[in-house]
């Protein structure tokens, strides 16, 4: 005891004179190695954040968030005592998983606002439709990606399907009224039906609709069309 205490180094985990551990609990050997690494990594970190800063390409971005964290979790992990240093390393790797799922909800925000100008400026229905069609497709890809904000991406998914049931809504109206304007009445019917299938098979809550709802249905009478409820059709399917 006294003189010859050994302690543990905490990442090689060998016994060395108490001397010759360091405040952060290393070795004099794992010591100068970790000295090292937050030397090299951290230049990685200030790389990485410039390059986030400065992309608009969001697979550069999830890349770099990507290297940051497995650096972070490589390094900070298991040498806990090592990173108080600066911060701890979980927290080190959340804040950067969280910053990671930002990146991609704001990406998502700003393609979403292209995507409606788009439809927006679009002639003909499918190409109306298509930019959001496109968008689901990145969003699916981006919700594999995301740590902790899966619930914001599967709400902007569902956003997306209602502005495409909106988009066919409309049309289906549109349609409608036309051929009710010219005397067809069995063709208004067919899409004032499509129109109704569209509104009570979105993903938004029916009683959120009602009014929208019940308006329909009245005009779907009035030209002679049956109602029939719809938890009755869709449990047959
Ligand atoms: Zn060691």
């Amino acid at each position: 005891m006294g003189l010859f205490t050994k302690i543990q180094c905490k990442a090689c985990k060998n016994e060395f004179r108490e001397s010759k551990i360091s405040e952060y609990g290393l070795c004099e050997t794992c010591n100068y190695v970790a000295l090292q690494n937050v030397v090299s990594f951290t230049e990685i970190f200030e790389d990485s954040y410039r390059i986030i800063e400065s992309s608009k390409n969001i697979d550069t971005i999830i890349s770099r968030y990507d290297l940051i964290i497995d650096k972070a979790e490589t390094i900070y992990r298991g040498w806990d005592t090592f990173g108080h240093i600066k911060f701890t390393a979980d927290e080190f790797v959340e804040n950067s998983k969280d910053d990671k799922d930002q990146a991609i909800i704001n990406h998502l925000n700003s393609e979403l606002e292209k995507a409606k100008l788009k439809s927006k400026e679009a002639q003909t229905i499918a190409s109306k439709i298509s930019p959001f069609k496109k968008l689901k497709t990145l969003v699916e890809k981006l919700y594999r990606e995301t740590y902790n904000k899966k619930k914001d991406i599967e709400l902007f998914s569902q956003l997306l399907e209602a502005a495409i049931n909106a988009i066919k809504y409309d049309d289906f109206i549109e349609k409608a009224k036309k051929f009710e304007f010219k005397g067809n009445n069995s063709k208004a019917l067919d899409n004032y039906f499509e129109a109704l299938y569209t509104l009570r098979t979105d993903n938004i809550e029916d009683s959120n609709q009602l009014k929208q709802i019940h308006k329909l249905e009245a005009k779907i009478r009035s030209l002679g069309g049956e109602i029939k409820d719809i938890n009755t059709t869709l449990s047959e399917g």
